[in-house]
């Protein structure tokens, strides 16, 4: 079958007929036709109609520079002509993995020196699930394997993903949930607290349910806790700034360890290299994806805690886990050319000291007084506001989801690409935003939101 890539109607027939898509009602989907999206250049994509799109979303979490860098081209073209694909099993290697492993271990915390790729943020988080119930085998307590994590947490989906993640309507349909993973409150003060409960107290509140839920099955039986730094799916939900040091201080007395996903917040978005370090946080494993490329190439990097590392290395023998993909040399070529256009421009220096705080005050200024928002708020370049119908009481409208939806379609039809998660529409661009891009995004919004009041009163 020859095809144009130009036969836009006919494309969309072939997707309806033949396309089965991520996380889409499909029936909804043939109704309404795919959007064809063409091209990237810098902050925007175009689509097939020829419309001019700012992405506030950076794809899906992951364009951090942004579209169009011939510089990652050039890097994957050169490594196929050289070498396209070799494993990393029967104890060989490749150049662009080496040195990539390397210079991530000198970004990571101190205590992180090994790493283990993989293709995506689910591949790496099965990687962790396993490692982190290997190493207390490996010291003699198989018991040890109890996994805490949250509702709404969101950790990727394949079967261990989907398990770890906290999202209800993800189980209903696994069929059977990877056994032993038990899922507390989440540190969101906008809908969790108590009318009278400060957003400190709450912080502290969400982080002893993984306390409370440790001394329930006994310290004995839990090997671990996984959260997202800032939870992102589940609607940026940014924990008070008493939660981390809560859940350090629980982590260590009961001699549980900590992994972090770091899928969406690791490569810049929160200002740092880590999330980790913007929350003060000493994890044993972080799993990244999506920025180590900016998506340019599917791949993903475990980055593995020397207390993990040593057990397995000296205790382990061969570990009977691993994929195709692992250290893939072309993924790793364009995650050494993307790291070096994040350094080289300054991108998350810039996040950090400008254009996040910026962002913040924007959200505030501009959108906060909307009768339809309840809260913005925002770390880095990665932010929420809440839709609500009454600001006071913080009542949604109905059905769930509805009002936030109208937003989202309004922002779109207005040319910015938002997400809505529930009430709440969300927002994670490129980190070569600037305070016009931002500008710019604000008024798309502010009209959006106007649009949606109009539909909704
Ligand atoms: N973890 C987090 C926090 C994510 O946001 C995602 C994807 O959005 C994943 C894991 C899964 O990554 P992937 O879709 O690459 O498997």
């Amino acid at each position: 079958m020859n095809i144009s890539s130009k036969d836009y109607s006919r494309l969309q027939q072939l997707d309806a007929a033949h396309h089965l898509h991520p996380f889409t009602d499909h029936k909804e989907l043939r109704a309404a036709g795919s959007r064809i999206v063409v091209r990237g250049d810098g902050p925007f994509v175009y689509d097939s109609e020829g419309n001019e799109i700012l992405d506030a979303m950076a794809g899906l979490w992951c364009v951090n520079i942004g579209y169009g860098r011939h510089e990652l081209a050039d890097a994957a073209a050169a490594q196929i002509r050289e070498l396209p694909y070799y494993n990393s099993f029967f104890k060989c290697t490749v150049p662009a993995s080496v040195k990539l492993a390397a210079r991530l271990v000198e970004l990571a915390p101190d205590n992180i020196n090994q790493v283990f790729f993989g293709s995506s943020g689910s591949e790496s988080n099965d990687t962790a699930l396993r490692l982190v119930r290997h190493y207390w085998a490996l010291e003699g307590k198989p018991e040890k394997n109890i996994v805490i994590s949250r509702e709404n947490a969101y950790h990727g989906s394949t079967i261990a993903g989907a398990s770890l993640g906290g999202m209800k309507p993800m189980h209903k349909q696994l069929g059977g949930a990877v056994p032993n993973i038990v899922h507390v409150i989440a540190p969101y003060a906008f809908e969790g607290a108590e009318p009278n409960e400060s957003d400190e107290a709450f912080g502290l509140r969400a982080a002893r349910a993984i306390e409370e839920a440790i001394l329930a099955a006994g310290p004995d039986k839990v090997a671990a806790f996984i959260g997202e730094p800032i939870m992102g799916a589940g609607g940026v939900r940014i924990p008070p700034a008493s939660y981390w040091p809560e859940v350090q201080r629980i982590c260590r007395q009961y001699d549980v360890l900590l992994m972090l996903d770091e899928v969406i917040t690791a490569y810049g978005r929160t200002g740092e290299w880590f999330a980790a370090k913007t929350f003060g946080i000493t994890p044993d494993t972080i799993t990244t994806a999506k920025a180590l490329t900016s998506g340019y190439q599917p791949l993903s990097a475990l980055l593995v805690g020397d207390r993990i590392a040593s057990t397995l290395v000296e205790k382990g023998g061969e570990f009977y886990h691993g994929y195709t993909y692992s250290g893939h040399p072309v993924c790793c070529a364009v995650a050494l050319a993307n790291l070096d256009i994040i350094d080289r421009e300054a991108l998350i220096n810039r996040v950090r000291d400008d254009t996040g705080p910026y962002l913040s005050e924007q959200l505030y200024q501009k959108l906060s007084g909307h009768p339809l928002v309840g809260e913005t708020r925002s770390v880095g370049l990665m932010g929420a506001v809440e839709i609500v119908r009454d600001k006071a009481s913080r009542l949604r409208f109905e059905p769930s989801g509805h009002a936030a939806t109208k937003v989202r379609d309004h922002a779109i039809a207005n040319g910015l690409m938002v997400r809505a998660t529930g009430d709440t529409i969300i927002m994670s661009p490129p980190l070569i935003w600037t305070r016009e891009t931002i500008d710019l995004a604000m008024d798309r919004l502010g009209t959006a939101l106007d649009l949606a009041l109009d539909d909704l009163s």
